[in-house]
């Protein structure tokens, strides 16, 4: 099983910061998607970041890049996961949004299982945070035809890792629990999701 992290936009990407400008987005996802990656490599895994760049890709050459691995290895043998922070916001002021929540295409796929087994650890993960759901179709993810969900072959869903324009979700990020919690959540659902 191979699986690629995809951190999300790049560090010419505009807006995508905290209101105060400090926090960047693509450095945090970047900064998840290698620790994830760490983690899950001590564990013997076969894990591969999507976009070594520190440059935004577009997405379309995000997604071939996806599909050539899937060609090789079987669309089966491959998992995806997208790794963003939310923001309510266009980035000029705090805002009151927090939580928690994972993405996959509209309707039923492999995916829904690889979200539920991130939501089942992200309840383990984050006591007293919101946890985003939707289970009006059976299963706790948010449905969304993100580019980068609906134009790969493999079971693919991008989390969205709280807030970065909401102070309390940022000072979680940020702490070393916080971002630990954030990595562990990611390692955990992926290893559920793997032992099914
Ligand atoms: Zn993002």
């Amino acid at each position: 099983m191979k699986i690629l992290l995809d951190n999300g936009h790049g560090i010419d990407t505009p807006g995508k910061r905290s209101p105060d400008g400090h926090f960047r987005e693509y450095a945090y996802n970047r900064y998840l998607a290698f620790r994830i990656r760490e983690q899950l490599t001590a564990m013997g895994l076969d894990v591969q970041l999507l976009v070594p760049e520190r440059e935004d890709i577009p997405l379309p050459e995000r997604c071939k890049r996806v599909n050539k691995i899937c060609k090789q290895y079987g669309s089966d043998q491959v998992l995806l996961i997208s790794l963003h922070v939310n923001a309510a916001g266009n980035g000029k002021e705090w805002l009151n949004s927090r939580g928690w929540c994972c993405f996959t295409t509209t309707g039923q796929t492999k995916a829904d299982a690889l979200a539920t087994c991130l939501y089942e650890t992200a309840q383990a993960q984050l006591p007293g945070h919101r946890i985003r759901k939707d289970t009006a179709d059976g299963d706790p993810d948010l449905e969304k035809d993100f580019y980068i969900l609906r134009h790969t072959s493999c079971p693919a869903v991008l989390t969205e890792n709280l807030f970065m324009d909401n102070q309390d979700d940022l000072a979680f990020l940020e702490s070393a629990e916080g971002s630990q919690a954030i990595v562990d959540l990611h390692v955990g659902g992926i290893r559920r999701y793997l032992s099914l």
